[in-house]
Parts: C-alpha cells; sequence; structure tokens
C-alpha cells in the first residue's frame, strides 16, 4: 500500500465499523477529493449518510449488527462516473495516491464482497446502466455494467430476447456484480449461469496509462487463442479491475412455459431423479428440490421432499419435458400443483430474513456444488456440522441448479449467539457454523462456493481449501494488473504479507 495509506487519516478499525482494517482511511488525500469532484461533480458524494449506507452489502451478518445501529466499515466518499473514460479517471487519481477503490454494482454480494475494508472511495457504477445494442445476427445484447437485472429483461423483451438470468436478487443486482461473483439464475438448469453467457467484455485496470490501463476482450463464440485468461476476471470480485462493458449471449423469449410437482420420500431419492433426469438431457428451466424440513416450511407437506420444475419453450418442447420427467422419476408421487404457482410467485420473498433478525436470530445461506457421488454425503455432513455449532437450531437445504456431473446444495441455517444475545456472542456463533460448514464441505469434495464467492465470510476457507499454487497464480495476476493493491485490498487476491490489510474478521480463529 502506498505512503498516502500510511498517514495521519487511519482510524481504530472499530470506529469506522466491526471489519475495518488496520490501516482503514478515513479521509481522501485533498488531490483526490478535489479531483474526483472537479470529474464528477455532484456525482462524487462524501456526507456521513451515504458514506454509511455504503459500509454494507447484503452479506446477512451486518444486518444483525445494524440491527443494533454498528455497521461494517465506513467508506471516504462514493464516486459515480457515467462512463468507461470516467471510471478510468478515477482509477488514475486514486492509484497515483494509494486510495483504495471498491467497485459496487447493486451491492447485493452476501458475503460482504463489497464492504470498503480499507475505507477509500466506493465506485458506484449504476449510472453505467444502458443496453447498447441488441445485435440480432449474432444473438447477443451489449450492455453497460450497471444495469440491474429487471431492466435489462424489460429491455429484452421488448425485443423479443430474454438473458434467462433470474437471480433472486434480479431487482437489486446488475450485470458487473453477476459477472464478478459468476452468479446462478434461478432458470439456469436451461440458460446456464452468468459465465455462460458471458462472450466478452472490456476491463478498466489501476495501471499507468502508458502500460495499457484497458483489457478488451472481444465478443466471440469460442477461441483458442491462447489461454481464456477472460475467466480470470469472471468470480474477480473487483480485485483486478472494473468492468465496464459487456457483450452477453441471449435466446429467444420463450412461447410457454409450465410446471410440475412432485414428491419423493426422501431428500436421497429425489436427488437420484435429479441426476438421472441431468443426464437423460431432461433439463427443465427450473428442477428444485427441497429436503423434508424445506417441504414442510415452503409447501407445508410433512415426510417428504417436494421437486418443483418449470420448463420453457415451445409448447411441443415444455410438453415433451414434463413428459420426460414424470417417466425418470418413477416412484415418485405428485405433489399440489398449486406449489408450482406458490413457487413462482414467492421466490424472490426474503422478508423472513428481517422478521428472523428482529426475533434476536442469526440467519445466513451457504452454497456448495458436489459431483453426484459426493452430493448426498455433502448434505448429511454439512447439515450435521451445522447442527453441532452450540446455538444452532436449524440446518437445513435445496438442491437448485444440477448438472450431469453433479448439482448445486444450497443450506439455510438459523440460530442464537452461544453465550446470550450480545453481537459479540453472535458472530461467534455465526463464524463458527461457517467454518465448520466450510471444513465439512471440503471434507465431503465440493467445491465451498457455488454462485456466491468468496468476499470476507469466506476468506479464511478459500486461503485454506485452495491450492498454495492457484492463490499465488491469483496474485501474480493482482500484481501485474493493479500494482499499487488498491482495487477491494483485503479479499481475494490480496498479498499475504499484508497482514494490516486483512478485514477484522472472523472474531474467532478458525
Ligand atoms: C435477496 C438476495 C438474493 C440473491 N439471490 C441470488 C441468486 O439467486 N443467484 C446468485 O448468483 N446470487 C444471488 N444473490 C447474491 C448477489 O445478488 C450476487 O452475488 C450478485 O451477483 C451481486 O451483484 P451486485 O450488482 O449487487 O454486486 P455488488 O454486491 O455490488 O458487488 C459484488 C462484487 O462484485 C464486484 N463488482 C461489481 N460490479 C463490478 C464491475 N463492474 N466490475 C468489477 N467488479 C464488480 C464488487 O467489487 C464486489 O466485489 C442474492 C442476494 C440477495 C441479497
Amino acid at each position: 500500500m502506498s505512503t498516502a495509506m500510511q498517514g495521519s487519516n487511519r482510524v481504530s478499525p472499530r470506529s469506522a465499523g466491526r471489519v475495518a482494517a488496520r490501516g482503514h482511511l478515513a479521509a481522501l488525500p485533498d488531490p483526490v477529493s478535489d479531483g474526483l469532484r472537479q470529474l464528477l461533480r455532484d456525482d462524487f458524494v462524501a456526507s456521513d449518510e451515504a458514506c454509511r449506507q455504503h459500509a454494507n452489502d447484503w452479506w446477512p451478518i451486518t444486518k444483525v449488527w445494524a440491527s443494533e445501529g454498528e455497521v461494517a466499515s465506513i467508506p471516504a466518499a462514493i464516486a459515480r462516473p457515467g462512463s468507461a473514460d470516467e471510471v478510468r479517471s478515477v482509477l488514475d487519481l486514486c492509484r497515483q495516491h494509494g486510495v483504495p477503490v471498491v467497485t459496487s454494482g447493486g451491492r447485493s454480494g452476501v458475503c460482504g464482497q463489497a464492504v470498503p475494508v480499507l475505507g477509500g472511495v466506493v465506485l458506484e457504477t449504476t449510472r453505467l446502466n444502458r443496453l447498447l445494442e441488441v445485435d440480432e445476427t449474432s444473438m447477443c445484447a451489449t450492455v453497460e455494467p450497471g444495469i440491474f437485472g429487471h431492466k435489462l429483461e424489460a429491455d429484452l423483451r421488448r425485443h423479443g430476447y430474454t438473458l434467462g438470468h433470474y437471480p433472486q436478487s434480479i431487482e437489486i443486482s446488475t450485470v458487473g456484480g453477476w459477472i464478478a461473483c459468476r452468479s446462478a439464475g434461478q432458470l439456469s438448469n436451461k440458460y446456464g449461469k452468468i459465465e455462460d453467457m458471458v462472450l466478452g467484455f472490456d476491463v478498466a485496470l489501476a495501471r499507468p496509462e502508458e502500460q495499457g490501463d484497458v483489457i478488451s476482450f472481444p465478443a466471440i463464440p469460442a477461441t483458442a487463442a491462447g489461454p481464456d485468461l477472460r475467466r480470470a476476471f469472471l468470480g474477480s470480485e473487483g480485485v483486478l479491475g472494473v468492468i465496464t462493458q459487456a457483450t452477453l449471449a441471449i435466446s429467444h423469449a420463450p412461447e410457454s412455459s409450465d410446471g410440475l410437482a412432485l414428491t419423493f420420500n426422501n431428500f436421497e431419492s429425489g436427488l437420484d431423479a435429479m441426476r438421472r433426469a441431468s443426464q437423460a438431457g431432461v433439463s427443465p428451466a427450473a428442477m428444485r428440490l427441497y429436503d423434508p424440513d424445506e417441504t414442510a416450511r415452503h409447501f407445508g407437506a410433512s415426510d417428504c421432499a417436494a421437486m418443483i420444475c418449470v420448463a420453457e419453450g415451445s409448447s411441443d418442447e415444455v410438453a415433451a419435458q414434463l413428459k420426460d420427467l414424470r417417466r425418470i422419476a418413477l416412484g415418485a408421487e405428485q405433489g399440489d400443483p398449486r406449489w408450482v404457482a406458490h413457487w413462482l410467485e414467492t421466490r424472490n420473498d426474503v422478508s423472513a430474513l428481517d422478521i428472523a433478525i428482529e426475533r434476536g436470530l442469526v440467519v445466513d445461506t451457504i452454497e456448495v456444488a458436489a459431483l453426484w457421488r459426493d452430493v448426498a454425503s455433502t448434505y448429511g455432513a454439512i447439515r450435521q456440522a451445522i447442527l453441532e455449532i452450540p446455538g444452532a437450531m436449524m440446518a437445513s437445504a435445496h438442491s437448485s441448479h444440477a448438472y450431469s456431473s453433479g448439482a448445486c446444495l444450497y443450506f439455510t441455517f438459523v440460530g442464537v449467539g452461544d453465550a446470550g444475545s450480545d453481537l459479540d456472542a453472535k458472530d461467534r456463533f455465526y463464524a463458527s457454523a461457517w467454518s465448520a460448514a466450510m471444513e465439512a464441505a471440503h471434507a465431503a469434495g465440493a467445491t465451498i462456493s457455488h454462485h456466491h464467492g468468496i468476499g470476507i465470510v469466506r476468506l479464511n476457507a478459500f486461503n485454506t481449501y485452495t491450492s498454495q499454487a492457484e492463490r499465488d497464480m491469483l496474485r501474480a495476476l493482482k500484481r501485474e494488473l493493479d500494482p499499487m493493491n488498491i482495487l477491494n485490498p483485503g479479499k481475494i487476491g490480496s498479498p499475504e504479507d499484508e497482514e494490516r490489510s486483512s478485514p477484522n474478521w472472523p472474531p474467532i480463529s478458525d
């Protein structure tokens, strides 16, 4: 970190927020604030209110803290560039003075990715929100990174197309955030994850212009022009550069859709049916299997595992897919057909989170993925690991994304502080549950994340369960592309020896 970072602007971590790192920058050097004000005018904001708002994203533990008036980590200012050139100018100014820059889209990340642990500038992309082009010949759309999901989808529908990417957060998340976190939508079985849709993009880098401060990966259907370095930016969580434009593959808006509800005696037999369907090429847009706890919670049925399927396409395709599913899921019972409509209506409702937090509970979700041979054992191992933590009250799961080789498991857990209801006790329960779940996932052969990413909450797990060589590779890329380490410092890829730039989390050792 540069000399500016070591100056008198530092404040103690607690006054800047619960996870603020040592070295946190509370105020910008004058040349940076003056320069940004001149560049962006009203789109440079440094009011206390705006800075406190940008101290958190949707990381659920920050909502617990907010219930007691505490925040994660307060930035010094917010910059809202309105063009790719302005993004480059913000990066250039901050680089010259060693000021941290944390890119944010909708701040809907659930792992603390957009929390500015070292303070500095939050670079918000939401003014970059246009659909630039629909190429009907090549079936792709070029967009700016700060466009929100529902707006993009509505714009594409006007042209007769769909992106087919429907994360539960579609109204509060952006294309840039999707790419930077490797998002998965609810209809990923048909349309794929965001990384399957990205054909090309531009990235602004925190390097001097003369060394090359932009990487442009042109949109192409496939390439063998050397290693696929573009993929290094998928899941890069704002640590390598700022995505300023992206071209995404689109599909024809579906003619029709229909659904099907089934029940299985238990979760494991439902998983087996999902596997057989995926391997037979029967992939309805949504195929979701709930364990008995979640079946009871969502649909009011007991002692069974419910499966909800939604097929999209021509009416013939839809009818054929649902018929094939019924055949493959031999032995399954017909579920209540109203469950499909219920899921469609309530699928983006997360009000239960706030209600639980108001009741003093700690709640979060954890998504992992494993090969089919390990899916059932991963389910059992993670559930048990969480339930063994003192204070744990509930751990349940559903499977929401299936592949021919394996599937995603999405857990929800609830608990209370191990020794009372103060924030420190809640933090201890929360960190222990996460640590146990990550250890169990790794031991069971699963990846530690399927689509939420690393952020702060998985940083320890990432550093523990990825190989040294993989982390060295990421750090080497970061050193080259962000030599001053100003981009989202304290997250994945930060220099290991910079102890003072690590977030003040977890509160207990893993
Ligand atoms: C209620 C709820 C439901 C959710 N459901 C889903 C779901 O179904 N599927 C799913 O995948 N996720 C889901 N999420 C998680 C979240 O929406 C995704 O991780 C999403 O991709 C984040 O996008 P964002 O625009 O909000 O990014 P932010 O939270 O603002 O940023 C996330 C990370 O991306 C980086 N970033 C953002 N924009 C750029 C850019 N232009 N260039 C470089 N880096 C950038 C940031 O620096 C940060 O590290 C959900 C979250 C919530 C709160």
